[in-house]
């Protein structure tokens, strides 16, 4: 495998997706640099999301895609946002709005607990019978306030009580090596020389 689709329009994915690929000597390359449009993503699981975008690079490119379907889920929330996370505060998606909105709604809430979600899925054409699925979870609170500016979405208020700072103040080396993301791509890699 040496191009590969990252189907995702997300700066803040897209850097963290081509972080953890760089040493593996793949060309990827963003959906968006290929004129591709992103693709709907109506299910109701991280799983079915993450399939339908990959599914949808690989048949507008040619190429094999991987496609990030990720999101926060927060306890007093009952786990929303979850797969809206991209879209907390309604369109046009902004983190900056989803950030104070959730500040908002967890305003004199004591139960700050939170995850971030990631399911990763690699297909090697759009009618691969046998995609590649990894997930990773990383676990939080909602902090009362915004701190830091490095990361991308909900990262200013995603406090990590062991790191006592927000993953927005993380380098991205610790971000990679903690963050649900992290895990997932990491699973995903001890895999692939198994599937090319
Ligand atoms: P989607 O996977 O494109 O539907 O959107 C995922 C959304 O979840 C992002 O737009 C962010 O709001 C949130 N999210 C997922 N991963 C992270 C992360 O690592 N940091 C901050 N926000 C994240």
């Amino acid at each position: 495998m040496k191009r590969l689709v990252l189907a995702s329009n997300n700066a803040g994915k897209l850097r963290e997706l081509r972080d953890a690929l760089a040493p593996l000597g793949i060309e990827p390359v963003a959906q968006g640099e290929l004129g591709i449009a992103e693709a709907e993503e109506p299910y109701i699981t991280f799983v079915e999301n993450a399939l339908a975008k990959a599914r949808h690079a690989a048949a507008a490119s040619g190429l094999p895609a991987l496609a990030d379907d990720s999101g926060l889920c927060v306890a007093a929330l009952g786990g929303a946002p979850g797969v809206r996370s991209a879209r907390f505060a309604g369109e046009p998606r902004s983190d900056a709005r989803n950030n104070t909105r959730l500040l908002d709604v967890l305003h004199g809430v004591t139960d700050r607990r939170a995850y971030y979600h990631a399911v990763l899925v690699l297909v090697r054409h759009a009618d691969d019978p046998q995609p590649l699925i990894t997930e990773g979870s990383w676990h939080g609170e909602i902090a009362v306030e915004p701190r830091g500016d490095g990361g991308f979405g909900y990262d200013p208020i995603f406090w990590l009580p062991d790191h006592a700072c927000t993953s927005a103040q993380l380098e991205l080396a610790t971000k990679q090596a903690l963050s649900h993301r992290g895990q997932a791509l990491r699973a995903l890699l001890a895999q692939l020389p198994q599937r090319s």
